[in-house]
């Protein structure tokens, strides 16, 4: 047996309680020094000993999330695929950080609508550097590009759907809420460094394709439920861990995409 397997899971596990942390901590604009409890009503601080050992808020007794405990499992399991897969220990390295990176800006975007500043700009030298290393500087720049302009296109198309949708639920239901936030174009933009021309449109459509078939399960749910039309309208899933998913499967799984599409 590889003596690496049970190292590469310990990081993958010590990578999901990094991950964690943050997508505890920063939406919040709190100190990276102290966990903090993830119910927004509290926020109370946890001690290093308590939020390692899972303990429930110590101010309000907020159980951990199901996302506390899967993600390092998860990750865990994934790091091991990865160092089976990796050539040598620098590309596992590589891989490792751009998958936490990844999960860590998908969770933050899944609970709070968000693709922070915070993590753009590590994310945009990460991306680049290994864009470059895969695909050369032209095929980078131009996925950096191309994923700009086609989800700045949409952004537009979006800006213009949420004005309609706004004039006919009436102005008191405008809840401010953009189809696509300005977050999804910095996010296809780095995604189209990493994954370089002509990848990344394809990564764009997948994640879209993903969304959609999510969003119409959710609005046939509610609809099933006797729920309002005008509630079914009010669905909002953010596409960015969508296309954080499609990247994976692109970057990871290449195989079960062309099963699909063989
Ligand atoms: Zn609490």
């Amino acid at each position: 047996m590889d003596y690496f397997v049970p190292v590469a899971a310990a990081i993958g596990l010590l990578g999901g309680v990094v991950i964690n942390h943050l997508a505890d901590v920063l939406p919040h604009d709190k100190p990276l020094r102290a966990p903090v409890c993830q119910n927004k009503d509290c926020l109370d601080v946890y001690t290093w000993q308590q939020f390692l050992l899972m303990k429930p808020c110590p101010h309000c007794a907020t159980r951990r999330s199901a996302r506390s405990w899967l993600t390092p499992l998860v990750l865990a399991v994934f790091a091991v695929y990865l160092w089976l897969k990796a050539d040598s220990a620098l590309v596992f390295g590589i891989d490792m950080v751009l998958s936490l990176y990844l999960v860590l800006v998908a969770l933050i975007d899944l609970e709070h609508r968000l693709v922070l500043r915070v993590l753009s700009i590590p994310g945009l030298f990460l991306c680049v550097a290994a864009g470059i290393w895969a695909h050369g500087w032209q095929a980078s720049l131009l996925g950096g590009l191309g994923g700009f302009g086609i989800m700045m296109a949409f952004y537009l198309l979006g800006v213009l759907f949420t004005k309609i949708r706004a004039r006919r639920l009436g102005s008191e239901n405008d809840d401010g809420e953009e189809a696509l936030g300005s977050g999804d174009v910095t996010l296809a933009t780095l995604l189209g460094l990493l994954l370089g021309w002509p990848l990344i449109w394809f990564n764009l459509l997948m994640g879209i394709l993903f969304a959609g078939v999510v969003s119409l399960l959710i609005i046939g749910i509610l609809l099933l439920q006797r729920k309002y039309l005008q509630q079914a309208m009010m669905v909002f899933i953010p596409f960015g861990p969508f296309f954080i998913a499609s990247a994976f499967l692109l970057l990871h799984f290449p195989g079960w995409i062309k099963a699909v599409l063989s």
